[in-house]
């Protein structure tokens, strides 16, 4: 999108009034607008189509981060969430990060891993230097299987082979590196690997067990970075905490894993609102993150010489335009026309953008006021509804357990038979 995705006020309009604004930005027809008023909108047969022993549909709220600016162009992130403040937070610090100029952003070409698991060989360093010799013959085959992805300049490029010991003795392992080009490629990856394993049998002589994509995708990382006035994050000794708060989570892996759930929060709710695969992008991240044998942060967050905060993030990112879920559910399609992006590497590095967002607005909040006071004003009208409260009374009573610091269903039911009695 061109236009700017600076939406003054648009927290405070109504779902209706927020969806018109996106409509236009976003160049919406009536029947995708349609669907996402319906909240029940994934059709019981295209979900019969999705997964097995379908019941019905299980909707998440939709929302949009808005001031995002990366490398200069202005993007609205749908974002699908349970969780609330996670949506407020992003565009909060996407604000910050703005007055530094937005976010910078780079990404690898998009190469996965396809491991083929090769036991049963008497020399396995000799069974090494037979598939590497035998490199070309094995990426041909393995090509053979997707002239589409070849045809859009993606295939399997190269191979390597690595010796490992294991509990039942030594094995070797087979990485066919393929380009995905704009699909997240485990269906192209896993179908390669299986197709060219009965020749490393041949090959090697041993025996293939698994030929399966790894979600450690080191070779296909996107990463963001950023610079935030000390004037837009509150003052030098803002800045001194969040780099405070950075360097403990490097040093503490208890630490690194709620930092890292932070960034999470923003990447997976992009994840999930286009129909892309969670599962890997969280198991991608958090073995990258002990990728060096101890558990430590995908981003770091330091002072710079004018005492301005800087950040950067880097983790693999494993997304697809097309493929998988992405363009069969409705929404996903639609959240994909939001965000409007061009390739899956534009993609992972909005994903990683959001990621450093949200990331920025939790150290925040945690070392300044603390998080509570931002996030119970949010989780508070959640009680709310939790007591039975409904239309403007879930605002009243989440307003008075806030003021009263009391965020709990007994005292909301206290409060709402109250209020109701004043009706
Ligand atoms: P897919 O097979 O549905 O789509 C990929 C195919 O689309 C390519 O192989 C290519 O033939 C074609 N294509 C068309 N246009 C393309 C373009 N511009 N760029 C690239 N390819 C193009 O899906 P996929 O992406 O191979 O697999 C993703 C699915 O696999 C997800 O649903 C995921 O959940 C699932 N999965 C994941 C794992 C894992 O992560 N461990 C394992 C198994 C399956």
């Amino acid at each position: 999108m061109t236009k700017s995705s600076i939406i003054s006020g648009f927290y405070k309009l109504s779902p209706k009034e927020r969806l018109s604004i996106i409509k236009d930005l976003a160049g919406l027809t009536d029947e995708e607008v349609r669907f996402l008023e319906n909240t029940g909108s994934l059709p019981m047969d295209v979900a019969d189509h999705m997964v097995e022993n379908v019941i019905g549909v299980m909707p998440e709220p939709l929302g949009i981060g808005v001031n995002f600016q990366i490398n200069g162009k202005d993007y609205l992130i749908p974002m699908a969430t349970e969780e609330p403040s996670v949506i407020a937070a992003a565009s909060y610090a996407a604000k910050m990060v703005r007055d530094g100029g937005g976010f910078h952003t780079s990404s690898t070409a998009p190469i996965m891993i396809g491991q083929i698991q090769v036991v049963n060989i008497a020399h396995a360093g000799y069974a090494k230097t037979q598939v590497l010799d035998s490199k070309s013959e094995i990426l041909k085959k393995a090509n053979e299987q997707d002239p589409v992805l070849n045809s859009f300049g993606g295939g399997a490029k190269d191979l390597d082979a690595r010796v490992i010991e294991t509990s039942l003795g030594e094995m070797l392992i087979v990485h066919l590196y393929v380009d995905c080009r704009d699909a997240m490629g485990a269906n192209a990856v896993n179908t390669m690997a299986e197709a060219v394993s009965p020749m490393i049998e041949r090959i090697t002589g041993g025996r293939v067990y698994l030929r399966i994509i790894s979600n450690l995708a080191v070779k296909r990382m996107a990463k963001a970075w950023c610079t935030v006035p000390k004037e837009a994050v509150g003052g030098e000794a803002i800045v001194d905490g969040v780099a405070c708060a950075s360097a403990f989570a490097s040093a503490d892996p208890y630490r690194a894993a709620t930092h890292n759930k932070g960034a999470m929060n923003g990447i997976i709710a992009v994840v999930l609102a286009t129909g892309n695969d969670h599962r890997a992008i969280e198991a991608g991240g958090h073995a990258y993150a002990a990728f060096n044998g101890a558990y430590t942060t995908f981003s770091k967050w330091t002072k710079n010489k004018n005492g301005d905060l800087e950040g950067e993030i880097e983790l693999p990112m494993a997304v697809g335009l097309i493929g998988g879920a992405v363009k069969t559910h409705p929404i996903a399609r639609i959240a994909m026309k939001i965000l409007g992006v061009k390739s899956a590497n534009e993609f992972a590095e909005i994903l990683a953008a959001v990621g450093l967002a949200q990331n920025l607005a939790a150290l925040r909040a945690l070392s300044s006021e603390g998080i509570q006071r931002g996030h119970m004003s949010l989780h508070a009208r959640n009680i709310a509804i939790t007591a039975g409260a409904k239309d403007e009374l879930i605002d009243r009573v989440a307003e008075r357990m806030v003021r009263e610091r009391k965020v709990r269903v007994d005292r909301a039911k206290e409060i709402l038979d109250e209020l109701s009695k004043k009706l």
